[in-house]
Order: C-alpha cells, then structure tokens, then sequence
C-alpha cells in the first residue's frame, strides 16, 4: 500500500523550493518597492462568489472548479483565481475607506480540475495584483509595466505581451451579436463545444483552439473595430503611454480572455519556451464588478502570473538563482567542533549583511573522518569547506579548501576567515 499526490496536485521538494521562494521573494520585493500591499484571501469562497464574477457560461465555471458540499451543505468552491475573492474582501470590509486607489498583490496557489500536463497543474500557483479604484488609462499602463518589470526581475527575456481592448460593456454585447451574426453563417464548420458557445457565451469561440474554429475566427470581426468613441480614446492613450515608457507590445486584436467579468484592457504574455499557447500572464480591466458584486461603483485592473509557467519559461535560467553559496566546516575531535560551532556563529551572522548572497552553513557534528567531511562537503554542492584540526587551532590558524575543479587549500590565520570565506562567494 502507499500513497500518492492527488492528480494534478504537486509536492514542491526540497531540491526545488529554492526557485519558488526566490521568485517569491523578488516578487514581493518589486511589488512593495511600487507601494503595493499584500492580501491574503481564504482558499475557499462560497460558489456564488466565482459563479457571480467570472460568468455562469465560462470554462472555469462549468467544468473547472472544485465545488463541494461542507458538513451543513453549503456550497463552496477552492478559488480558481484570485480577483473574485479579493473585490469580495474588498467589498466586506470596505477597503475603499483604506485608500481611494488601493495597489494589492497575492501570491498563493489556485485550483481548476483541467486536464494535467506540462505546465498546467490542478493546483497551480500564481502571484497576482489588482490596482482597485481607478479607470484611468495611466493605470492600465502602471499595471502592464508592473508585469514586465516583474518578469524581467525574474531575468525573464524573450516573452511577448499582447494587448486588446473589449470596451464597456455596452461594446463587449454590440460585438458579440456583430461576431454571433458572422457566425451563424459558418455554423455547421464550427466545433461541437462552439456551436454551444454560439448561443451561450460567442466571445469563447475566440478562444477555441480547433483548427477550423482558428481559421474561422481570423476573418471574423475584431473587437476593436466596435469600440465607442470613449473606449476608443482609452485605449489609444494606454497605447501612447506604453510607447512613452518604451514598453513594447502587440496589438492582438481576438484577445477575450476567458473571464465574464473583463471590459476595457485585456492583456496576456507569452514565452516562446511554452510554445505560444499558454500564457504565462494574463490581465485586465474589471470597471463593472465591483459594482456588480455589491460594492462601490469604482473601476479597478489586475493580472495574474502562472509561477509553474515562469519556472518553465526560465529554463535553464532558474538555476542562477536557486542555489545558496554553501559554506562547509570540517571539524576534527572534540574542541574543534565547539570552536566549530562558534565558528558557524560568526559566519552566519556577518555574511548575512552581504545582499544579494544566500549563505548556508554546515556542519558535521558526528564523528566522521576528514574524508567522509569532505565527502558531505561535496555531496552538499559547498563552496568552500573551512577545516579545523587540533593543531593548526593551537596556533590560531585554519584551513579553506575551495572546492571548485583545481581549487586549492590554505592555511589562514583563524582572524582572516571571514574575509577569506567572502571573497570565494561574491
Ligand atoms: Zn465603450
Ligand atoms: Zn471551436
């Protein structure tokens, strides 16, 4: 008998939480340097609180959420996303009072029962931030270079932000009857899960990944061309300003985006490591929710990012910044170790000042050999291993060996070590 991770629900192991809690730590770094605050969100909501925001007829709804009965049968879904229970908290405990223009991120994982694979986990983790109280263009264009100076925090190069607009509401209904109309004429070559969405919600075809649909779709009218005059000027200015701060993007003129509750700007990012398909970020406006789900009448943007899509986006890159320097003591009999300890002490404590390096130590407290210490060291990936013999310690000396290829051992005086061990991790 043994057990295993639910399906699509992965352990994040030892060897690789280093790549997690560093993207963590850069993300709030970056975030809260631009006055962003962090909120934290339960994992479970009531239903009605997804089904009301993200849309009765979406994907996520109808088939993705983990929606289950508690023990007095109430309704209760594992967030798949994190907008809804952020205006939902914003909404309870009246966060307009707080600030008229609140900047709010999350980092935490969500759920959807999709179908597993690369890159798309049942349980998947994103950070996100939501700017609530606005609708102005300047906004749109903070967020949007928010993202990028994130992903770039990350050393992410290559990806592509694509940008659209659905307009008001008003706009978003006259397009999907223009689209719906244009539809109908091509129905009987649509795909069986679009000929539903035909009826029940058009703007999904825009999404449908079947060939024909695509194919379908490229000759159907845009969004763009149904915006009224005041979404049209909106938009352009988010446009102008974007250029203004040199952040480069592509106008994608079919961009929906999966979610009822978007109007306006819509944008998603995507890395040529994760073929185009999915996208490693998504966001937009969200001008009618708040108001919608009860709160004030106040426009408000936001975007999420995929951590898992990032970590594979990154590739090879990750492994820049996911190991610590490790710094290894070898001791040999009874006081070395003690003075062994003092040693790691001392180590810990000054080389902590030092930014930007991750300073792990180690040491062997068991009765091991040089040889078997040096072994661990290895094992370990240490940089350096600080050895500490009875006698070189009664002359108040120690060694370093550098354990990189041809790196070699001195003998330092015991006052040195600090400074000696610092020069072989920056
Ligand atoms: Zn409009
Ligand atoms: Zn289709």
């Amino acid at each position: 008998m043994s057990y295993k991770s639910i399906r699509g629900m992965e352990d994040i192991l030892p060897q690789d939480a280093g790549v997690w809690q560093e993207l963590e730590r850069r993300s709030r770094a970056e975030l809260e340097s631009y006055g962003y605050r962090e909120i934290r969100t339960p994992m479970l909501e009531e239903t009605a609180v997804f089904i009301r925001s993200i849309g009765e007829t979406t994907d996520i709804v109808t088939k993705e959420m983990y929606t289950f009965s508690d023990r007095k049968e109430r309704s209760l879904t594992l967030r798949p996303e994190g907008t809804a229970p952020i205006v939902r908290s914003y909404i309870e405990h009246s966060l307009d009072k707080v600030s008229p223009e609140l900047r709010l991120y999350y980092i935490g994982p969500m759920f959807r029962a999709e179908r597993p694979q690369k890159g798309r986990s049942r349980q998947f983790h994103q950070v996100g931030v939501e700017v609530i109280g606005s609708r102005s263009p300047q906004v749109d264009a903070e967020a949007i270079m928010r993202l990028d100076g994130l992903l770039r925090a990350f050393g992410l190069e290559g990806f592509v932000i694509k940008l659209n607009s659905l307009g008001c509401r008003k706009d978003k209904d006259a397009f999907a009857e223009k689209l719906k109309a244009y539809l109908k004429g091509e129905k009987s070559r649509l795909c069986d899960d679009c000929k539903t969405r035909l009826d029940k919600n058009v703007l999904r075809v825009l999404d449908c990944k079947n060939e024909t649909c695509v194919q379908l779709v490229r000759n159907a009218p845009n969004v763009i061309d149904s915006l009224c005059a005041e979404c049209a000027a909106h938009f352009s200015r988010v446009r102008q300003i974007l250029e203004a701060l040199k952040i480069e993007v592509d106008i994608a003129k079919n961009l929906v985006r999966g979610l009822d509750y978007y109007t306006g700007t819509v944008f998603e990012v995507t890395h040529p490591a994760l073929g185009g398909q999915d996208a490693i970020a998504a966001g937009g406006r969200y001008d009618n929710l708040i108001k919608d789900m009860g709160g004030p009448d106040t426009g408000a943007i936001g975007f999420a990012l995929g951590i898992e899509r990032v970590i594979l986006a990154l590739g090879e890159k990750k492994g820049s910044f996911t190991r610590p320097a490790v710094i290894y003591i070898a001791t040999l009999g009874e006081e070395a170790k003690v003075e062994g300890l003092k040693l790691a002490e001392e180590l810990r404590s000054k080389l902590n000042d030092l930014h930007e390096v991750n300073v792990v130590t180690l040491i062997d407290l068991k009765e091991s050999s040089l040889k078997s210490q040096m072994r661990s060291a290895d094992k370990n990936g240490a940089k350096a291993v600080v050895i500490m013999g009875e006698d070189e310690m009664r002359q108040g000396k120690l060694a370093i060996k550098d354990m990189a290829e041809g790196g070699e051992q001195v003998l330092i005086d015991r006052t040195a070590v600090v400074e000696e061990i610092k020069k072989r991790i920056c």
